[in-house]
């Protein structure tokens, strides 16, 4: 079987997406890139997370779109990972997700801004909104590749969230904080008006967190 890790670990963080409430159902979808071998291992399409096992992850080529190994079909959204692959060379994981807040302001076309300084670990001040498109078609990956800019996610307009990372582990813990991110939005319209940190400051921040390398623990 080829790829056992990188499929043990798409089974792992499936789960986690279920046990963490960062999606419901079987929505959202995750998948590992293999550069040397040009393969996407991702997903199924439409079996539960807490069902799936290694045998129902799917091999594929990400530049021809082929399975190459897998009796299952791949998840509905192949196309939109395989343009995060292909558009930014040090993707090695992406992660889609229907969570709740973040859908909630993708439902509005409204960007996550710096209502506090952990949407850093995005690598930008403000989440963007992408453009509408039909769920599971190449216009997806396009509107959300044309709005994702500098930034390791995006919201994709009524639909969820995606992020990239250079491991699963590490697009899990963006997409939890850019969750939580709008989470905390949410919470702060809905008593109040939020005060947005300036760019300058921002700018500040996001500079901290590429030389510590991780998000800092405070
Ligand atoms: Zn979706």
């Amino acid at each position: 079987m080829l790829h056992l890790s990188e499929r043990e670990q798409v089974v792992e963080y499936g789960k986690r997406l279920i046990l963490e409430r960062l999606t419901n159902g079987t929505s959202g979808n995750l998948s590992i890139y293999d550069p040397q071998s040009d393969h996407m291992i991702i997903s199924p399409s439409g079996i539960p997370y807490l069902e799936t096992k290694v045998e129902d992850v799917v091999v594929m080529e990400a530049r021809t779109a082929k399975v190459v190994e897998g009796s299952r079909k791949p998840s509905s959204e192949w196309a939109l990972h395989i343009g995060f692959y292909l558009a930014e060379p040090s993707a090695r994981a992406v992660l889609h997700t229907h969570s709740a807040y973040a859908t909630t302001f993708s439902c509005l076309h409204e960007p996550l801004r710096a209502v506090h300084y952990g949407i850093a670990a995005a690598g930008v001040e403000t989440i963007p909104v992408a453009e509408y498109a039909t769920f599971g078609t190449p216009a997806l990956s396009v509107n959300a590749l044309k709005a994702i800019g500098r930034s390791k996610a995006v919201l994709l307009a009524n639909h969820g969230l995606i992020g990239w990372d250079v491991s699963m582990p590490k697009v899990f813990s963006l997409i939890k904080e850019v969750e939580f991110m709008a989470e905390l939005q949410y919470r702060a319209l809905s008593i109040g008006k939020p005060i947005i940190i300036d760019s300058e400051e921002m700018a500040r921040v996001i500079e901290k967190f590429k030389t510590y390398g991780q998000q800092p623990e405070v």
